[in-house]
């Protein structure tokens, strides 16, 4: 039992354009070119030609947009047992359409009432889980990006043969174009590595119609598992209800147990897909990694005696590194002396902070073991020092050694 071309193709925009149902989206356009330049009302000023270019157009409108066309194949398969529109005279009357030839209804099982299953549009597989799929394809020419679907009712072997393909070219060829062509590139990659769009009602009708078959042809485990399925996918209400009419018709009772193959990691292709992401973050991890090496640390970590005890030595002289202030300090330092700034620390005990020079002066502070300063000025004996918290004041320089103190990284 073969898929008929009228059940596959209910409103003849396939015939129409001249392709089968399984062309692929640049076929459809081609066609559609192709014709068009033949009845288009701007070339040809015969009585049929502006019919039969509306004709042409209303069916390259759906068949070009993926979910329109998507919706369209959907159809055809909600309606299984309806016989085929009568073919039209316009459809047989262009020299083009004769690639698509429909088969005569009395072969189309669908017309008899015979359940037509549904058939891989790949391999013609009749399988228990085929899947309508959308996989996304993108190419770039510099100043744009063209994004082509792939899609189709296919079997998890042909559906990953086409989403490998489909991400093969738009990773030599997708990213290419400003300004989109890497944002599309992303999109398309993620798509088909999550093993593309896959209507969910679509597959839900596409599925029972599966069921139907396998229930006429006396495998009722096999349709039982096909419904389990379709009713796991179904969104739509009334398609819902369908699904429970026919579990009614089918009766509860053994069901094949079927391994999900469309989990995206069931597949061997998923791996494949994932490859090349998992190679260019290597390498660009790889590469940041290089470039921090070459560059050096950041300037903070070369200021101070403390920070020389690090492993990468700064690569530029130190007068460079003394130069360059502590993002830390103050800015108000630059009024109280030109020098740069030197860094002391409290040798032992605790210390005083006077407001001026000498013991005499008021205590306005209190500095501690190991606590750093940085030296502002020196007047006999004392040192007019900043401390980390900013405090201005005056110690005696005898309870001072040089070098940061351990309170500083
Ligand atoms: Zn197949």
């Amino acid at each position: 039992m073969v898929d008929s071309p009228e059940r596959r193709d209910p409103m003849g925009y396939y015939a129409r354009l001249g392709v089968p149902p399984t062309a692929t989206a640049e076929r459809i356009k081609l066609a559609f070119r192709q014709q068009a330049k033949h009845v288009h009302p701007d070339r040809n000023v015969g009585a049929g030609a502006k019919d039969a270019f509306q004709r042409l157009n209303e069916a390259y409108q759906v068949l070009s947009d993926p979910a329109a066309r998507a919706q369209y194949d959907a159809r055809a398969l909600e309606r299984p047992a309806s016989p085929p529109p009568p073919p039209s005279p316009s459809a047989s009357a262009r020299p083009a359409a004769g690639r698509f030839r429909p088969v005569p209804a009395s072969a189309a099982g669908a017309a008899e009432g015979v359940v037509v299953p549904v058939a891989c549009s790949g391999c013609g597989a009749i399988t228990a889980q085929p899947r309508y799929t959308i996989y996304w394809r993108v190419v770039s020419f510099v100043v744009g990006t063209l994004r082509q679907p792939v899609q189709g009712v296919f079997c998890r072997r042909c559906a990953d043969r086409r989403g490998l393909a489909a991400s093969a070219t738009t990773w030599a060829l997708g990213w290419w174009g400003v300004p989109w062509g890497p944002f599309w590139t992303v999109k398309a990659l993620w798509c088909n590595l999550r093993g593309g769009e896959r209507p969910a009602d679509l597959n839900a009708s596409l599925l029972r119609q599966q069921a139907l078959y396998f229930w006429a042809t006396g495998k009722p485990a096999l349709a039982r598992a096909a419904l389990d399925q379709a009713t796991r996918l179904v969104e739509r209400p009334e398609l819902r209800q369908k699904l429970e009419k026919m579990r009614l018709l089918i009766g509860e009772g053994g069901r094949e147990h079927l391994v999900d193959r469309w989990r995206p990691a069931a597949s061997w292709a998923f791996y494949l897909h994932l490859l090349p992401v998992v190679v260019v973050t290597a390498g660009m991890l790889a590469l940041a990694g290089h470039l921090v090496l070459t560059v050096g640390p950041p300037p903070t970590l070369a200021t101070g005696p403390a920070a020389t005890v690090g492993a990468t030595p700064p690569v530029h002289p130190p007068s460079a590194t003394t130069a360059a202030p502590p993002p830390s300090s103050p800015p108000s330092r630059s009024a109280d002396g030109a020098s740069p700034p030197e860094r002391w620390h409290v040798k032992a005990g605790t210390l005083t902070l006077r407001d001026g020079p000498g013991a005499g002066h008021l205590a306005i502070g209190r500095l501690h073991q190991s606590d750093s300063v940085e030296i502002i000025a020196r007047i006999d004996g004392w040192v007019r020092v900043r401390t980390a918290l900013g405090q201005v004041g005056f110690v005696a320089q005898d309870f001072l050694a040089a070098g940061a103190g351990d309170d500083e990284e």
